[in-house]
């Protein structure tokens, strides 16, 4: 469903590339997990399939089309950021239907998708409160929700859970199972989290520097690490 053919990153200006000669393929209603150190390019390859950074060189191909020319409004894919910017002066509920109203999506459905995802996410008490008055996680289970009720083809998520206590943390991965389960969208899930990315992917792509260490199912990732960078990375204890 997505095929990256020899991407290279530099950024303007910056004396070294982020991902050299990158090539991943990923197919349709896979659950990819992306997992590396600070810095290993994970953030950048995600911006690049959804369109915020054009590639250096090389092609990115979603569905059988390049889209290297596609604008990211175009290319049906969501994603939740890292730092999760929400409007500030919307509500919660605004906010999670923001994007549907722009799409004239009728009343009736917007709402009807707004509290569905404000249950799956536990937001349902918060639905009138601006996010000034959430905490860290809510905000980040807000713009979790508002990426869900475009039901994408193509889900993207940069570390959605980071700013989670453990047991919401838990919770949360497990709908994003339950999510990803009944809409099936083709997922890339980044996460510092060894555990989350054992617990949620299809495939686990190891990256360090920008370059691929292993791509593999997660029980060959933890149980035959490719190499010492995976090994100490998440691999068991040899
Ligand atoms: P983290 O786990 O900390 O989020 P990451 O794996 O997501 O890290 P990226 O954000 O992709 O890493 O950054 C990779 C490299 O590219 C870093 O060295 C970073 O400094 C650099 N970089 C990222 N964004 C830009 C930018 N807009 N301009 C210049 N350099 C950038
Ligand atoms: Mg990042």
């Amino acid at each position: 469903y997505i095929k990256m053919n020899n991407i290279v990153k530099k950024y303007q200006g910056a004396y070294r590339e982020v991902l050299h000669n990158f090539d991943l393929s990923i197919a349709k209603g896979e659950f990819i997990v992306i997992v590396g150190p600070s810095g290993s390019g994970k953030s950048t390859l995600l911006e690049i399939i959804c369109g915020f950074e054009a590639p250096t060189s090389g092609t990115i191909e979603i569905d059988g089309t390049v889209v290297n020319e596609v604008l990211p409004k175009n290319r049906n894919v969501s994603m939740v950021f890292q730092d999760y910017a929400l409007f500030p002066h919307m509500t919660v509920c605004e906010n999670i239907a923001f994007g549907m109203k722009i799409r004239k999506v009728d009343k009736s459905t917007i709402d009807k998708k707004v509290r569905w995802a404000a249950e799956i996410l536990q937001l349902d008490k918060y639905l009138k409160v601006k996010p000034s008055k959430l905490s860290g996680g809510q905000r980040q289970r807000v713009a979790l929700a508002r990426a869900m009720v475009r039901e994408p083809k193509l889900f993207l998520m940069d570390e959605p859970l980071s700013s989670l206590d453990s047991k919401l943390r838990y919770e949360t991965c497990h709908e994003i199972l339950n999510l990803h389960n009944k809409i099936n969208a083709t997922t890339i899930y980044v996460t510092h989290d060894q555990v989350e990315a054992l617990s949620l992917a299809d495939r686990i792509v190891v990256l360090n520097d920008g370059v691929i260490q292993q791509n593999d199912v997660p029980i060959e990732v933890y149980e035959n690490p490719a190499n010492l960078f995976v090994a100490k990375f998440i691999g068991r204890p040899q």
